[in-house]
Parts: structure tokens; sequence; C-alpha cells
């Protein structure tokens, strides 16, 4: 069997950890990696999203924050500080930066992002086939107003430095009306026995990568069934600050609107929590087959049933 998921940082690669305990031997998984969370420091490309995935899946995730590598130092960090070099506020340690100089050292010699990606993940063997979304550059803004007035933010300064406490006005995917998708990425969806959309964020995660001009298309027509699991639990996003930034969308902060903002032309299946059983028959009045069971991704036990539930919905909607 051939998957195909899309996937944001921390719920993306948690679910792919579940995922690939669930899968038999000999299915393949291939992630199409959000990449408008990058961001250029110190002349840098930093890519959290896709770093998440292949640290997570790889065994060198920091487990506790999510994101970032195991036992990391902060030598460099300091060092910059000294030099009063900033941003402050965005966590970058020392064996993180390695991973950072190498992508950059790569793409500065020529090589295409997904290339890059590709000889990380010689290093980390995530298990998954990982292609970022786009090779061209796509970064999200946030429009907000605070005491400075009306402005725009880089999404990281909006989600890491202001914790998402001002409302987003508008999300934009700058760059993403002319990013192509990255090679592979339409074939793999065109190929695809089951496509899942993980718990990542609607908007700027799984929104971002459907932003990429032909994805929601590809998606849309593929043959495979397409099916979600809800990064939204009895009204609030579970962790994070999704409901923020689908306010900026004009989506309200529950699992059937998810559903119905993805709409039945994306999604064939819907997986809701066991606490929301009731949105199950708004979520189905909308076209999509829904079923409430256990998504709390609380162990990797429970995240391959998570997962199970999401392909038994993709072979029910298929028959
Ligand atoms: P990303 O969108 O994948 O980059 O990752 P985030 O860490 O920003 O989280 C995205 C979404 O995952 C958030 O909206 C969370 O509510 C959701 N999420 C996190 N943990 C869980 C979980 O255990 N279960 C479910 N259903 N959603 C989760
Ligand atoms: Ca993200």
């Amino acid at each position: 069997m051939r998957i195909v998921a899309l996937a944001g940082g921390i719920g993306g690669a948690r679910f792919l950890r579940g995922l690939k305990e669930a899968v038999a031997p000999g299915d393949e998984i291939t992630v199409i990696g959000n990449t408008g969370d990058d961001i250029h420091l110190y002349g840098l490309k930093v890519c959290p999203d896709l770093d998440t995935v292949m640290y997570t899946l790889g065994g060198g995730i920091n487990e506790d924050q999510g994101w970032g590598r195991t036992d990391e130092t902060w030598s460099i960090k300091a060092e910059m500080k000294e030099y009063g070099v900033g941003p402050e506020w965005f966590g970058l340690g020392d064996r993180d930066f390695a991973t950072h100089l190498v992508r950059s050292q790569m793409l500065s010699a020529g090589y295409s992002l997904s290339q890059v990606t590709e000889a990380l993940c010689v290093r980390w063997r995530p298990g998954v086939r990982l292609i970022p979304m786009s090779d061209d550059r796509v970064e999200t803004h946030v429009r907000i107003t605070d005491e400075a007035g009306p402005r725009v933010v880089h999404f990281q300064e909006y989600w890491v430095r202001l914790h998402a406490a001002v409302d987003a006005e508008a999300i934009i995917p700058v760059g993403a009306d002319t990013a192509k998708p990255a090679p592979g990425v339409l074939e793999a969806i065109a190929a695809a026995d089951v496509i899942l959309l993980p718990p990542s964020n609607p908007v700027v995660s799984i929104g971002t990568i459907l932003a990429v001009p032909g994805i929601r298309q590809a998606v849309s027509d593929a043959s495979a069934p397409v099916v979600g699991l809800s990064p939204i639990i009895g009204g609030a996003p579970v962790r994070g600050m999704a409901d923020k930034v689908l306010a900026a969308v004009g989506v309200e902060t529950s699992a059937e609107a998810v559903a119905r903002h993805y709409g039945s032309e994306l999604l064939d299946g819907w997986l809701v929590d066991d606490s929301d059983a009731a949105a199950v028959a708004g979520v189905e009045a909308a076209g999509i087959r829904c079923r409430a069971v256990p998504l709390l991704m609380s162990d990797v036990p429970a995240t391959a049933g998570m997962a199970r539930a999401a392909l038994a919905l993709a072979a029910e909607v298929r028959a």
C-alpha cells in the first residue's frame, strides 16, 4: 500500500510515528512536508517542520519540547548574544545548527531543498520518504495590530515570540502563489492508495501545503480516499494556538468546522475524538464520512490506534 501524508511539525510528526507502527511491512509512506514555517537566520535556512519530522522519526528529537535535538547545548546562541545578535526568542541549539549548516551549504552549492532533505535523511533514516511541498521559497506571514500599529510579522515571530497573544488578522503564505510542487509530490499523490491529513494545523501547516498551486487539485482528483484526523478536541486545540489562525480565516474552532473548511471536494473521511461524537452527524451532513474514536496521541500505541482507525475509514470509503 502506498500512503501519502501531508504534515506540519509536532502534530504531524507524532502522528507519523504511530502510522509507522500501524502499517504492514512493505507499505510505503511518503510525507509531503510544510515549508511555510521556514525562516532564514544568520544566513542559514531553517526548516522547522521538515526537521521535526526527520528528528522525531529518526530518534533525534527532544521529546519534552517536541522540537529540536536531544541532549542539546546552547553555546552558539550564548556567543551570538554576546555580540548582541539575535533573535533571542528563536531556539537554535548547537546540534541543531549543524543541520542548518549542512542544508545551507548544499543549497548554496546548487542542490534543491528536496535533494538536501533526501541527503539529511540518509543520516536520520526516518523510515518514510520525506519531500518538502516545494523547492521554492514560501514563507507564512501574519498580519497583526499591536502597540506598534498594523504590521506583518513572520509566522515564527507570531508563534514563538508573541505566543499568538494578539489576534491574527490574516495569514499570508508569501510566495505560495508562484511556487511549484517539489519533484515527486504530484506523482506521489496520484499514485497513492490512501491520503492522510494528520492532526496538523489546518491553516498554517496543511493549509499552506494545499496553497501550493496544483497540490489541492491533485488531492481532490486522486483516486485514493482522503482521510483526516481532527486537531481540535472539545472546541480547542490539543496544543498550540490553532484557534488563533482558524479565526483569521473565519473558521470556528471545532472538529466539525475544520472538516467543513477542508470540504467534501477534498475530504472523504474525518475522524473526531470520542468526546466530539455529537459532531459526527453534522460532518456526515456535509458529505464527509465521519467516525468518533480516541484521538489523543498520548503515546505511540495510542497513536498507532488512531492511524489504524484512519486506514480503516479509508478502506470503508473505498468500498
Ligand atoms: P503542526 O501543525 O503539525 O506543525 O504541529 P503543531 O504542533 O503546531 O500542532 C498542530 C495541531 O496538532 C494542533 O492544532 C494541535 O491541536 C494538534 N494536536 C497536537 N497533539 C494532538 C493530539 O494528541 N491529538 C489530536 N487530535 N491533535 C493534536
Ligand atoms: Ca509547523
